[in-house]
């Protein structure tokens, strides 16, 4: 595989590409050891990727802390263009992305994995024409005075994604982070590497040596060794709540900034005046099935006003039958597979919780494959939990499965306590034809992104970021690169 031309490409050559390498001032770099990404689906072998060790990790920062330097000095809308330009790449290469994200993700191609590259490669077009944004103010102070703020960039950032939705993830921060004028470092999921790289190494040719390095590793090792630099000057972090916690302490112990977006346990609540077809589709989409339910925003606590309950389950038991459960790269696929058995064993954990509670409701959807060559494991029917005290593990915390909570409501402030009640507060929707009802809820609901009758996924220009325990800052829009990807410095001249 070259780097020039990949629309020939297969996905197996992209794998004996990237076999134990990093992506370091626009070079391959062999790394001394690797580790096995697997094909959940079928549980083979893909390849090998990099296991960096804290050596081969500080290479990447080195180079991006040279690179930044001169990145910097580039006019804001020539380094808008030029990400713009990679973006445009990244969108002509999409297909051969796609297949290699279902492949290692387990995602469906059709309802996924496509869908994914096309959302990455518009967000990082979305900041490419941003650069004249970053403005700063001038200050009224005395006529012969100059006073006035400058956006600078932060230095070298180190971004971290995990493996649920790494392409998006990865277009949210380094879209900003590059047009900003800084340098990053961008440590892939050891689960799910590859796609990473491939669309790193597109972008690439139209940046500047140095100006985006990709590691992989773990995060013990490589994650570790990433964010405890002592030349990162900034961390952006998707991920878990306990590694969030984690790297929100490493970014303290250097006083630099940290944004973390970790879990969640969304409400979504259906009002007694709803839609009913439509809130149906909505707990679907916004539950994310076709993504098995692996989403940080998933609208997994889905209260359902008592005169709704029986119509409401029907319908979502009926549309959810009609889920196709199969192998990621068919085109009949809606339902790929849970990425890997530790995840499988959390889930079944919770459903059995569920299972031993008196008075509970556990239904399973769908049929799974029965195709011998895919591995049977870490396939998991859509499921629906009821009749769950509210104040059990399965409501309260994060299952990052196809598992949904749906819970009987019949007291408007009871509901709304309800869903105000776990320590996260990522998104939240509330489904009514009630203006009044609207407006009251959104100002009550407890989450960074509350909407009323749509589950939408993340847009480029509509900021996004939890509350609480779901983390801290924001992604998307232009107020995220400003506010976190630059710094405001006041410069006062005197001139009286
Ligand atoms: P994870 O926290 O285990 O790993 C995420 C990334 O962090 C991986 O690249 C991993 O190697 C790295 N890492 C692990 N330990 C590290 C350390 N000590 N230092 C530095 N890096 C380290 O998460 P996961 O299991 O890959 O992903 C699932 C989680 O991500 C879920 O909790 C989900 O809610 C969350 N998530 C949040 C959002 C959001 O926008 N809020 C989006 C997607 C996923």
């Amino acid at each position: 595989m070259t780097k020039q031309n990949m629309i020939d490409t297969a996905p197996d050559e992209v794998f004996a590409a990237y076999r134990q390498v990093n992506l370091i001032d626009a070079k391959r770099v062999p790394a001394n050891a690797a580790l096995d990404v697997t094909a959940p689906a079928t549980g083979l072998v893909l390849g090998q990727a990099a296991a960096s060790d804290a050596d081969e990790t500080a290479a990447a920062v080195a180079s991006a802390k040279t690179a930044q330097i001169a990145w910097a000095q580039v006019p804001a809308r020539e380094r808008g263009k030029r990400v713009a330009a990679a973006a445009r790449a990244v969108a002509e290469n999409a297909e051969l992305i796609a297949q290699v994200l279902a492949r290692e993700t387990g995602k469906a191609i059709r309802t996924e994995c496509r869908g994914e590259v096309a959302v990455a490669a518009d967000i990082i077009e979305f900041y490419g024409g941003l650069g004249s944004e970053l403005k700063g103010q001038t200050v009224p102070y005395n006529p012969r005075m100059l006073t006035m703020t400058t956006r600078e960039p932060l230095g070298v950032v180190a971004a971290i994604v995990p493996w649920n939705v790494p392409l998006v993830l990865f277009a949210l921060k380094i879209g900003p982070a590059l047009v900003a004028g800084n340098s990053v470092v961008l440590k892939s999921s050891e689960e799910a590497p590859f796609a990473t790289f491939l669309m790193a190494e597109i972008m690439m040719a139209h940046l500047p040596a140095g100006v985006l390095n990709v590691v992989n590793g773990t995060g013990a090792v490589c994650g570790n060794a990433l964010t405890g630099h002592p030349d990162i000057a900034k961390i952006t972090f998707t991920g878990s709540e306990a590694v969030g916690e984690a790297i929100y302490k490493v970014g303290a112990s250097r006083i630099i900034p940290v944004s973390l977006e970790l879990g969640g346990k969304s409400p979504m609540i259906v009002c007694e005046d709803a839609d009913l077809d439509k809130a149906v589709a909505g707990a679907i989409s916004g539950m994310r099935f076709t993504r098995q339910g692996q989403s940080c925003t998933a609208a997994s606590r889905i209260y359902v006003h008592d005169s709704l309950m029986d119509a409401f389950m029907e319908r979502l038991g009926a549309q959810l039958d009609k889920l196709v459960i199969g192998d990621p790269l068919d085109e009949a696929t809606d339902v790929g597979t849970i990425i890997n058995a530790r995840q499988i064993a959390t889930i079944n954990g919770y459903v059995a919780r569920a299972e031993a509670t008196e008075g509970a409701t556990v239904t399973r959807y769908g049929q799974l494959p029965k195709d011998a060559a895919l591995s049977p494991d870490l396939f998991v029917q859509p499921t629906i939990l009821s009749g769950l005290p509210d104040d059990h593990p399965c409501v309260m915390e994060e299952i990052f499965g196809p598992v949904a909570v749906v819970q009987r409501w019949s007291d408007y402030d009871q509901v709304i306590e309800l869903a105000n009640s776990t320590h996260y507060g990522l998104a939240a929707s509330v489904w009514t034809r009630s203006l009044h009802v609207a407006l009251d809820s959104t100002s009550r609901l407890n989450a960074g992104y509350v909407q009323v009758n749509q589950n939408l996924t993340i847009q480029p220009n509509v900021s996004y970021g939890g509350f609480g325990r779901s983390g801290l800052g924001k992604e998307a829009s232009l107020e995220a690169m400003l506010e976190h990807f630059t710094r405001s410095k006041t410069i006062v001249m005197n001139f009286d």
